[in-house]
């Protein structure tokens, strides 16, 4: 069976296109929860094509976008520590701290080495057992298993040189968070195919219930974007408020039991702080007492952290689906993917990176010589 071609068809798109517009009698506004279907969207048109009556907002699942600004700043801290080696998936060199970044750490002297995988960092410690190796464990529940895995077995292994800074966040409590805000707008919901992969969707149908939303899980390609948003518009229009799973070649109810299972050997759940958002209750991971040796923010002491984010940024109202990148006064003026001013600029998920790469510049009238009109 083939994954990709099949579900790019372009007969496929208009026949789910036609179905969404005969269905449609009214406005609806819809979160896609995951910055990856975020720029699926917006690469493919989608949301171009659709019946104006369906808006589309750009939800928080964007791991770089929402990791927050103090933890960016222990990061930078920790790395600029003597005898620290710093590891780092690469999309995080970039985002800004309050006064710099880890390109800059790096480029003074700071030891910082960009790894695909916590085991890379791992590794990495185990072949410099004089130097201190920290990863930076950031993301949703798609990245924490790996995580999870590299500090258990530093722990198998004995490997004391080896810690993790961790900003996990979690999806459910996020949506619950943007349904109790007084200024939502989402009447349903495309949750994020890869996290339910690992968790499966256990977790959702309290959530419809409650607040009385459709949760459609859907994947990534555009007839995967295309079949959620037609399954939401469905039941919106039906007045039905339940859990779908329209990503079924990939997620099924239970998710990925061992996952889940060493996920809740490694960690505990706290609250957490989302950048450009605030604090979520119950919406974050931090290592569990038995594996809290591995917890960089226990073996190094950073100091008082003082964060400062740009008055410029309105990333907050971006990730809450509040504005469209483009109605941010900097978006392309002060703000583009070489001058961030924001995460949500700088992440290959972000949804204002999004809206540039794909040239959605119609509502900014200045551009500089440096920056094109037009990404294409
Ligand atoms: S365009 Fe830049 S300044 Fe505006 S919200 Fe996005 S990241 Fe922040």
């Amino acid at each position: 069976m083939k994954y990709l071609e099949e579900f790019r068809d372009a007969k496929g798109v208009q026949g789910l296109l036609a179905e969404i517009r005969r269905l449609v009698t009214r406005p609806w506004n819809l979160m896609e929860v995951c910055g990856g279907q975020t720029h699926s969207i917006i690469r493919n048109g989608i949301d171009q094509l659709l019946p104006q009556e369906i808006r589309l907002i750009h939800g928080p699942g964007c791991p770089v976008c929402v990791t927050p600004l103090v933890a960016i700043d222990k990061a930078l801290a920790i790395a600029s520590l003597p005898n620290v080696t710093f590891c780092s998936f690469g999309d995080m060199l970039r985002v800004p701290g309050s006064d710099k970044d880890l390109f800059r750490v790096k480029s003074e002297g700071g030891d910082i080495r960009i790894v695909y995988s916590p085991l890379d960092a791992l590794k990495i410690a185990q072949e410099n057992p004089e130097r201190q190796v920290v990863f930076f464990a950031i993301g949703f529940e798609t990245t924490a298993p790996a995580n999870a895995m590299a500090v258990d077995l530093a722990k198998k292994r004995g490997i004391k040189n080896f810690s993790v800074l961790v900003s996990h966040v979690l999806v459910p409590p996020a949506i619950a968070a943007i349904m109790s805000s007084p200024v939502n707008r989402v009447q349903a919901f495309l949750a994020a195919g890869h996290v339910c992969s690992v968790m499966g969707f256990w977790e959702y149908p309290p959530l419809a219930e409650r607040f009385h939303v459709p949760i459609v899980i859907t994947g990534f390609e555009p007839l995967d974007v295309l079949a959620g948003i037609l399954a939401a518009v469905r039941q919106l229009e039906n007045g039905e408020a339940r859990v779908e799973n329209a990503y079924s070649r990939v997620v099924n109810f239970e998710g990925n039991l061992p996952a889940q299972a060493l996920l809740k050997q490694v960690f505990t759940i706290e609250d957490r702080a989302w950048r450009g958002i605030g604090n979520i209750p119950q919406s974050g991971w931090k290592l569990s007492p038995a594996y809290r040796e591995y917890d960089a923010e226990t073996r190094f002491s950073v100091g008082e952290i003082h964060t400062v984010e740009s008055p410029l940024c309105h990333s907050g109202e971006v990730l809450q689906g509040v504005i469209q990148p483009t109605e941010c006064p900097a978006f392309g003026r002060q703000c583009t993917p070489r001058t961030p001013l924001g995460a949500t600029m700088v992440s290959s998920e972000g949804a204002c990176a999004a809206y540039y790469n794909y040239g959605r510049f119609a509502p900014v009238s200045i551009t500089t010589a440096e920056e094109p009109a037009c990404a294409t």
